[in-house]
């Protein structure tokens, strides 16, 4: 940037700030304008950012203005941010499932792509633990969120397979990251950790069914890990073994059982349209995931079936021998999935983010949850939506509903058409 530039820069973003701090800003639409005006007077051929407003501030003042100036407020809406840490390529202790991208030939950890969300930080911090954590917390306090909990997740592979000693390095480095220090052992990190800046208050792994049996949970729990993903995807034999998936429906239910007999929160991932499956057996199995005690996850991630490059499905897809289903088949699967999920229920996620570029077939368009959601599911995102400005609390009502034996689930509802 050149010094002309860079003191118009700092001559706008006084502008700006001088406004807040004299009290003449106080919305966001009061904000764009200030940013406009300030663009026009300085001149400057770009709108400021809410994150140079933010640094530019007096650092006592900063909280105060961190409801109007934060930026993605849903983000940390919940109280918690959430941070990924991604392990190196290692691969996967059955081999490959046919569908899945990356892994150790393409530099990448097992089913992320290069330019999967957050690879590029993983990639640049050559897979380093802390380094990855430390640039998320960072990122998110420069853009006015609260970082004092996180919640780490570890991505990639199979991480309770790769060697020991990798395992308890990359946790220790997760913690560090949260610490900003560096520490000689996982204990000291964690102990530092309840008294660090930035406390984890949730870790999450992900596993293959397989993968979890109660001497690998054991293990978890020594990380501190408190939410287990588990890939089921199926929950039939032959669809499970066309795939290579290298497990069986019912390990799925065995790591369910392992995973809730050591206080974990589980999520299920789930795939509809893989080879052997259909819409109808898809739904069968969606139904069953949560009228079988055995299994009835808290949470779900919804990944239909998406043909990547380089993968062995690929290969089917490109011979003739495989047809994923289309948007319309997608959307109706979704749809008709609401008749079975409970109230309780939080589906995460409904689609995989791999780069369009990257699908050779399958959904790739980006507002299927927002196509779904017209067809009636309930997402995550909706249940948080009373933070927002379209409910107030004395409007909304407090129904009650129970998961099963003793639990009883709280929820406030007051949006009109909100089941
Ligand atoms: S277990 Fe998961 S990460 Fe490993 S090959 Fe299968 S889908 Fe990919």
């Amino acid at each position: 940037m050149t010094e002309e530039l860079l003191s118009a820069s700092n001559r706008a973003r006084s502008f700006v700030v001088e406004r807040l701090l004299s009290n003449r800003i106080s919305s966001r639409r009061e904000l764009d304008r200030a940013k406009g005006e300030a663009s026009r007077l300085f001149p400057l051929n770009r709108y400021l950012s809410n994150a140079e407003i933010l640094a530019a501030l007096p650092p006592d003042r900063r909280k105060t203005f961190g409801d109007l100036l934060r930026v993605h407020p849903r983000r940390s809406a919940s109280g918690i941010v959430v941070v990924t840490a991604f392990s190196a390529p290692f691969a996967c202790p059955h081999g490959t499932c046919t569908f899945c991208p990356g892994g150790p030939r393409e530099g990448t950890p097992q089913s992320y792509v290069r330019e999967s969300p957050g690879m590029k930080a993983a990639l640049l911090s050559d897979f380093d633990p802390r380094g990855q954590v430390s640039t998320s917390l960072e990122k998110y306090a420069s853009n006015g969120h609260d970082i004092s909990k996180v919640e780490a997740i570890i991505e990639g592979g199979t991480f309770i397979a790769v060697p020991l000693d990798y395992q308890l390095a990359f946790v220790r480095g997760v913690f560090d990251g949260l610490n900003g220090s560096d520490s000689t052992s996982l204990g000291e990190a964690q102990g530092r950790n309840e008294v660090a800046k930035s406390r984890c208050v949730g870790l999450t792994l992900e596993s293959k069914p397989d993968w979890c049996e109660p001497e690998q949970i054991d293990t978890m729990l020594v990380y501190g890990v408190t939410r287990l993903e588990i890939g089921v995807q199926s929950l039939r034999d032959e669809v499970l073994a066309q795939s290579n998936r290298g497990h069986t429906a019912d390990d799925s239910i065995r790591a369910f059982r392992a995973a809730r007999d050591a206080g974990l929160k589980v999520t299920a991932h789930m795939m509809p349209g893989l080879p052997g499956a259909d819409p109808q057996s898809d739904l069968e199995d969606l139904e069953r995931l949560f009228s079988d005690e055995a299994l009835r996850p808290d949470m779900m991630k919804v990944y239909p079936t998406l043909v990547v490059g380089g993968t062995s499905l690929a290969r089917q897809f490109e011979a003739g021998r495989y047809t994923p289903y289309d948007l319309e088949t997608t959307v109706e699967l979704l749809s008709e999935m609401k008749r079975f999920v409970p109230r309780w229920h939080r589906i995460m996620r409904i689609q995989r983010e791999i780069p369009a570029h990257e699908i050779l077939g399958g959904v790739r368009s980006g507002n299927l949850r927002e196509l779904v959601r017209g067809g009636g599911l309930l997402l995550l995102r909706v249940r948080e939506e009373w933070k927002g400005s379209r409910l107030r609390e004395d409007e909304a009502s407090l129904p009650r509903g129970s998961q099963s034996g003793d639990g009883i689930f709280l929820h406030r509802e007051g949006i009109e058409g909100l089941r």
